[in-house]
């Protein structure tokens, strides 16, 4: 058996980090986890092929090879899914598809798919290879129970060229105990979090670090502090035990809620285990709009002091912002440029509110005939898929002026140097800093495009100089950074 497994392409979009990898010297940003972890499943006397085609070409000599083709998508990824589905189609090759954007309805892809999986895959998964063995998978399989992830096997690594990622990735849970009303994680996995025990992690740990990965690991949990307790008793000493040993190979990035800000111990577990960022939705300074949406985790606190605060253990807050909603007054904008500047948030992705499918906010707005579109999944697209209450033009032009603001270079270097003055003083990596080539080729390409080709260029210099005389510790974050802004700029085309 011939299995071809294809992840489309997703648009240059805030999260992709194109315009910056090309500084590093690698194709993507993320390797596509879910395709690794079902590729797991497969038979090892299978012959299995990966194109990732936010690096690759999907050739049609490689879709004739396979006997069957699977696919595997978020809905930001449709436009390159429907060309790939098309492709299979004309070229008489079965497809299989799966992944959350075929949780919300499939209808557009059934001219063109064979089988569509529904849901969490790990139950279905020997259903499906003892089908294909046999030439006859279903039209759908859909998944009744949310299974243990004790069920996930470790992904299947040897499918990808893991140098020519920027970061790795690890799952350790699904699942998040907030009902915020705009999110469809819930609905997908659930408010009852389910998670990895430590032998896994520690596992999947020693399969990256065996096959030579050192560097950056993304736990891709959308949050990670959901069980707080078993991350303070099992999961994190283990990880500290296991960095120790290997000589702290890697550095963690993660996604959790604001309420981390209320653990110093959690905090403190985390950044010894070797955690340098938390992306936490912050999402607006209004507490009527935190309200509306249900994200009383951000209510009746100063979201300042809690930013301040995490960073201030030593992690770096990257932020999610959000305008359009209902509650949203014409001061909204001004509000969150203050709020951003002022946290020092300088990865801060700030997005208009988009009703998904399946969500709360879709069923209100729908039964308010307030649903215009399905969304676009894209979060820099200027897209909103619903009638806001706020007038459509001047929501839109507000949050223009928002990213027209905060990525400007002077506001945007400025934020960095507010923030590189705490983590100067807060960080402490216990990963020896590694000068390669990779890093050396940075440095010149950043010299070369941000300090002469730009127009912004004194900005670049200001901070370069100022890092590196004042406080060299912080002096590759500073670059970091400076390439950053370059990616946010031409992702929002301020250039
Ligand atoms: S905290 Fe994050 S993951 Fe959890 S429901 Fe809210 S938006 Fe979704």
């Amino acid at each position: 058996m011939k299995i071809l497994l294809v992840y489309p392409r997703y648009p240059d979009t805030f999260w992709s980090f194109r315009h910056a990898l090309s500084f590093i010297s690698k194709s993507a940003a993320f390797p596509p986890l879910g395709l690794l972890t079902i590729a797991a499943f497969l038979p090892k006397k299978w012959e299995k092929r990966l194109v990732d085609m936010n690096m690759d070409r999907l050739k049609t000599r490689d879709i004739s090879w396979a006997d069957y083709v699977l696919v595997s998508a978020m809905v930001v990824q449709k436009d390159s899914l429907m060309h790939v589905v098309k492709k299979c189609k004309k070229l008489g090759k079965k497809v299989v598809v799966g992944g959350p954007h075929f949780s919300s309805g499939y209808s557009e892809y059934e001219k063109f798919v064979q089988t569509f999986v529904i849901g969490e895959s790990e139950d279905i998964m020997p259903r499906l290879v003892k089908d294909l063995e046999k030439g006859t998978p279903k039209r759908i399989y859909k998944s009744k129970i949310r299974p243990m992830m004790s069920k996930v096997p470790v992904p299947d690594w040897s499918l990808i060229d893991v140098d020519r990622y920027a970061s790795l990735s690890i799952q350790y849970t699904r699942g998040c105990p907030f009902n915020c009303d705009f999110c469809d994680i819930t609905r997908i996995y659930g408010r009852v979090q389910r998670c990895k025990d430590k032998g896994q992690i520690i596992k999947e740990l020693n399969m990256l670090y065996n096959i030579g990965w050192r560097g950056q690991v993304f736990f891709v949990d959308d949050n990670f502090i959901g069980n707080q307790y078993k991350l303070k008793k099992e999961i994190l000493p283990a990880i500290i035990s296991w960095m120790e040993k290997k000589e702290h190979p890697f550095s963690f990035n993660t996604e959790a809620s604001i309420n981390l800000a209320d653990d110093s111990e959690l905090m403190k577990l985390m950044v010894e285990a070797g955690f340098s960022t938390v992306f936490i939705g912050i999402e607006t300074p209004s507490e009527e709009s935190l309200a509306e949406c249900g994200k009383f985790q951000n209510t009746n606190r100063s979201l300042i002091s809690s930013v301040k605060k995490i960073q201030e253990s030593g992690l770096q807050v990257q932020g999610g912002f959000i305008v359009g909603f209902d509650n949203d007054s014409p001061s909204i904008f001004q509000r969150q440029i203050n709020f951003i500047q002022k946290s020092g948030v300088v990865v801060a992705m700030v997005g208009l509110l988009n009703a998904i499918q399946g969500t709360r906010l879709y069923q209100r707005l729908k039964k308010e005939g307030r649903i215009l579109s399905k969304p676009t999944g894209c979060n820099t697209d200027f897209s909103i898929n619903f009638k806001p209450k706020m007038k459509m033009e001047k929501l839109v032009e507000g949050y223009k002026k928002i990213v027209n603001t905060i990525y400007s270079p002077k506001e945007y270097y400025e934020r960095v140097k507010n923030y590189l003055k705490v983590r100067d003083k807060f960080y402490n990596s216990k990963r020896k800093a590694q000068i390669s080539m990779s890093h050396l080729k940075a440095l010149f390409k950043s010299i070369w495009i941000l300090g002469i080709r730009e127009r912004a260029r004194r900005y670049y210099w200001k901070l370069f100089f100022w890092a590196l005389l004042t406080r060299p510790k912080v002096f590759p974050s500073a670059l970091t950074f400076a390439i950053y802004g370059y990616h946010f700029r031409k992702t929002f085309e301020l250039n």
